[in-house]
């Protein structure tokens, strides 16, 4: 039995100075396949239910899955309901039995994103679910503006302050990502990160984590971001193995072919991908 407070999974990577990657699921093979790569590597995970997947799984049901599946395996995982911005659907998750949370305020005006984080803060603290925040604005990839405008990303004296008065587990920040697919490669401001992080001491998370280069996730990892936050690759991946299925030599025309197929590409996929979050060993002199 595996199944971890997010909190736990966070200060855990913290200490091994890494990030977990945290992936948006919507099905039960979303989720199985990403805990079978887990464990095939001894590497935490931590399954997100984004709340408008809500209609295609029930909250409740996707919990359960979860749940059952960390049964399966030794490696910690997380469950986490991603950008909320409702206390209803919010307590609702809780209730479904997600035990770890994001309330995201940042369209909001600054003392009213505290005072909304601290709202689900009270509530989340009593039941023992952990809460992610935001702070900054992580925008959307298609415009460029969103991730390359200094102007939106978070400060550290604003992120002291904000921690302070929330009393949050994890705060997601803005240093140079977005969501969905870059128009151009993006440039992390590890500068930013890194004042954020020796202001702070609360686990800090990077959205956006479709399509920024392997060199510049392992940097951030190095420097203080513990969660990474993927989704857009992942679902792409689902939708384009069923069609390249199609131009496979000697396919049979079978749903369960397809599904094998299909489940050894995102399987490779993922296996590459979790090992960014391992540490590089310093080369010896
Ligand atoms: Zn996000």
């Amino acid at each position: 039995m595996a199944f971890e407070k997010v909190s736990t999974i966070l200060k855990d990577a913290d200490a091994r100075k890494t990030a977990v990657l945290a992936y948006d699921c919507f099905n039960y093979e979303s989720i199985a396949w990403l805990v079978e790569a887990g464990e095939e590597l001894s590497i935490p995970v931590i399954i997100m239910l984004y709340p408008t997947m809500m209609e295609t799984i029930p909250a409740s049901v996707f919990a359960a899955i979860t749940k059952k599946m960390a049964k399966t395996v030794k490696i910690p995982v997380g469950l986490h309901l991603d950008h909320c911005d409702s206390y209803e659907t919010i307590l609702g998750a809780i209730r479904d039995g997600f035990t770890s949370v994001m309330i995201d305020g940042s369209k909001l005006e600054y003392n009213e994103n505290v005072r909304v984080t601290c709202e689900i803060v009270k509530a989340a603290h009593a039941l023992g679910i952990d809460v992610e925040a935001e702070l900054g604005k992580v925008g959307i990839a298609a415009n460029k503006g969103d991730f390359k405008n200094e102007d939106m990303y978070t400060t550290a004296e604003q992120a002291a302050d904000f921690v302070a008065k929330t009393n949050v587990d994890s705060l997601a920040i803005a240093i140079g990502s977005a969501h969905g697919w870059y128009v151009e490669t993006p440039k992390l401001s590890m500068p930013r990160l890194k004042e954020i992080n020796k202001a702070i001491d609360t686990p800090l998370v990077l959205h956006g984590g479709t399509g920024i280069p392997e060199d510049q996730l392992r940097e951030s990892f190095k420097l203080g971001i513990n969660k990474l936050n993927v989704g857009t690759e992942y679902f792409a991946l689902f939708y384009s193995t069923t069609k390249d299925y199609q131009q496979v030599k000697d396919k049979k025309d079978s749903l369960f072919a397809m599904q094998g197929y299909q489940k050894k590409v995102i399987k490779d996929y993922l296996l590459n991908k979790l090992k960014w979050t391992i540490p590089e060993k310093k080369a010896s002199r």
